[in-house]
């Protein structure tokens, strides 16, 4: 049986969602490691974090693949002393290489966060325009509390509500991470409604004072429902290719606590 590399891992990932494809500010692709480097084990996480090289570890991968990047900003210098250069200094000293697909997998039809939940929230006749992605509750039309706690339950995390417990919501726009100023786009691609990761205060008021709705679902919570997709995608794709590897779901909460699936 042949061995897998981590180029293998990242000309899949360049499949499904082209790193060519992402914003000009962006840091993806193999950003840690050798692309050489042999690969049985492999996490998916959506954050490098401590509790997440500590399962890296107990798994024994010789792989993280992430949605967000390290090094966002020009790196000058990688200490172990420093949040982020202990991080890097953890993974060169266990061997362990990083992939990061971060605004070319936001874009993805099939395993963007945004995806993830229009998919766990069973949304139809999904429309997507660059990163947002719009649909219909099967069950339309659904009260802004209800479908808050339905959107709460599925990415296992709070959920905030700006707008009325009884709007009533047949389309929603999709949005995983920080982009609240998408909502005038989600508008005007048809919601009532939209969810995304984090929301600032003046696009709270603009959205709620024009009788739409908000839900701010944690910058977390909107993008881990990825994990498990992509991690099963990438396993699925490997068993194909008829390689003998583990791809883990990272379970790790970045602020405490494990997911459950
Ligand atoms: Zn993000």
């Amino acid at each position: 049986m042949e061995t897998l590399t981590v180029k293998t891992v990242l000309d899949w990932l360049n499949e499904i969602a082209p790193f060519e494809t992402a914003e000009s500010y962006d840091n993806v692709g193999l950003l840690v490691g050798s692309p050489n480097a042999a690969v049985q084990r492999i996490l998916v996480a959506l954050d490098v974090t401590p509790g997440v090289l500590d399962e890296a570890e107990k798994h024994d991968a010789q792989l993280i693949v992430t949605h967000h990047p390290l090094m966002f900003r020009g790196t000058k210098r990688i200490l172990a002393e420093d949040y982020e250069g202990n991080l890097i200094c953890r993974m060169i000293r266990d061997n362990i290489s990083m992939i990061a697909a971060h605004t070319n997998l936001d874009q993805s039809p099939l395993y963007s966060g945004s995806a993830a939940l229009a998919k766990g929230l069973k949304l139809q006749n999904i429309r997507q325009d660059g990163f947002m992605f719009v649909g219909e509750l099967p069950d339309a039309p659904v009260r802004a509390d209800v479908l808050r706690q339905r959107i709460a339950a599925c990415e296992q995390d709070q959920v905030y509500q700006y707008g009325s417990d009884d709007a009533l919501i047949t389309t929603l726009g999709i949005c995983g991470g920080a982009y609240d100023e998408g909502f005038e786009q989600a508008r005007s691609m048809g919601a009532q409604a939209y969810l995304t990761g984090e929301v600032r205060h003046h696009n709270a008021l603009a959205a709620a004072g024009s009788g739409f709705v908000m839900f701010q679902g944690g910058h977390f919570g909107t993008e881990g429902p990825l994990v498990p997709l992509l991690a099963e995608a990438l396993q699925n794709a490997l068993n194909a290719l008829k390689y003998d590897v583990v791809v883990y779901p990272s379970k790790c909460r970045p602020y405490g606590g494990q997911m459950a699936f």
